[in-house]
């Protein structure tokens, strides 16, 4: 028996995480079950998987917890998350929170030696260097969730890391994928809400929208393959069958399909090497297309994927005011204060305004996090 540490419980990685976990009762158990302030979500959760551990964003979901439960185990905030990752009864964290918030407690889980399925893709962005180092140090399996650097992972089974000659990551172009930069101009937030193929949290869903994920993940893919960018590839690919690919140097590719459905990705990260059934996920039945798209992708259309890529060359401190500046942005779009062209904009200023510096601390990091998201804001203001 698996014991798991979940944090995002209530968000769509961690809602299919206990879906997962629910097709395997003999495998998994909850150990500890961490979310922010989605008590409605968060409550029934707990009266199903009886957590040890349960982890809240805020005193008022404390609270709220302990009446509804009787609990007597609620920690709170990013001690508590930390707590709750390093227990000595943890197996596996499952790291699906929203945002860098989320980085001090892999941190901590990778010095305690757990295994860790790692979703949140904000914290190797923002800090790849020192998280990957830390990994390396303490020999901690770090396993994506992210499904392209799933099927990353998995084409590269069993293959030597300098036989790779680049990593092809695929992109379905999000909600406004036909749209032109002029049709952009008066997007409302319920349109890029309406993802095509998948359905997220909502701030991943503005970020495929416009390209961002995309261009974090290329980021993401850097520092967990430990490739550089120049040969790291991204291909419009709008069906989302394909999830990725690896070429080899003697030009073989390696291609991981499957049904759109996260389930698959997360649960390879709790079970890897091994396999289980996963019998409520659909097959991909490849007769039902008739066809496969793929075309170049347009940098200049797609301008935060452009950012990225540059940010990430940069390197130092860029990605971490690349992912704070992208973060405040898609805050106050959904919150309807900037327009959607404006998140490409904010996030540009902020890196053409910032002073890099490189090798870049964890006290650093936080600093310039904070920092950022007040400059985006001074920015509107
Ligand atoms: P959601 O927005 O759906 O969920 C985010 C989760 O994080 C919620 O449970 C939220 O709690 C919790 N959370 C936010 N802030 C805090 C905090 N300060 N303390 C504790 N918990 C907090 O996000 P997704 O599930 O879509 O995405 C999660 C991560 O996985 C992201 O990094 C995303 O990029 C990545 N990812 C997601 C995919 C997807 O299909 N959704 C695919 C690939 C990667 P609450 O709501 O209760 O406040
Ligand atoms: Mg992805």
């Amino acid at each position: 028996m698996k014991k798991i540490a979940l944090l995002g419980a209530t968000g769509s990685i961690g809602e299919q995480t206990l879906d997962v976990m629910r097709q395997h009762t003999e495998e998994f158990s909850l150990f500890a079950l961490a979310f922010g302030s989605n008590t409605e979500k968060a409550i029934p959760m707990i009266r199903e998987f009886e957590p040890a551990v349960v982890v809240t964003g805020n005193e008022k979901s404390r609270e709220e917890v302990r009446k509804a439960t009787n609990h007597s185990n609620i920690l709170i905030g990013e001690e508590g998350l930390k707590a709750a990752s390093t227990a000595s009864e943890v197996d596996v964290l499952v790291n699906a929170v929203m945002g860098s918030v989320g980085l001090p407690a892999t941190l901590e889980a990778i010095k305690a030696r757990k295994r860790i399925a790692i979703a949140n893709k904000e914290t190797l962005v923002t800090a790849g260097h020192i998280v990957m180092a830390e990994a390396e140090k303490y020999n901690t399996p770090l396993i994506p969730v992210d499904s392209e650097h799933s099927a990353i992972f998995q084409a590269l089974n069993g293959e030597r890391m300098e036989d790779v000659r680049r990593l092809i990551i695929t992109a379905s172009g999000g909600s406004f994928r036909d749209k032109t930069r002029e049709q952009l101009q008066g997007v409302k937030v319920k349109d890029a809400l309406n993802h095509p193929n998948w359905s997220m949290g909502a701030k991943i869903t503005i970020d495929s929208a416009s390209m961002m994920n995309k261009g974090l993940e290329v980021i993401e893919a850097h520092w967990l393959f430990n490739m550089p960018y120049e040969k790291i590839h991204v291909l419009l690919h709008r069906e989302s069958v394909i999830h990725s690919l690896v070429e080899f140097k003697d030009r073989s590719v390696m291609a991981q399909l499957g049904s759109p459905d996260m389930k698959v990705p997360i649960q390879y990260a709790l079970t890897y090497p091994d396999r289980m059934d996963l019998s409520n996920t659909d097959s991909l039945e490849l007769e039902e297309f008739s066809q496969l798209n793929f075309s170049k992708m347009d940098l200049d259309r797609f301008r935060c994927l452009k950012l990225a890529f540059d940010a990430g060359k940069a390197g130092g401190s860029m990605p971490t005011v690349l992912n704070a500046a992208n973060e405040q942005a898609v805050a106050m779009f959904l919150e309807e204060k900037i327009s959607f062209l404006e998140i490409e904009s904010l996030v540009e200023k902020s890196l053409t305004e910032h002073n890099s510096i490189s090798e870049p601390s964890l006290s650093d990091i936080i600093e310039i996090d904070k920092e950022t998201r007040k400059r985006v804001e001074r920015y509107v203001k």
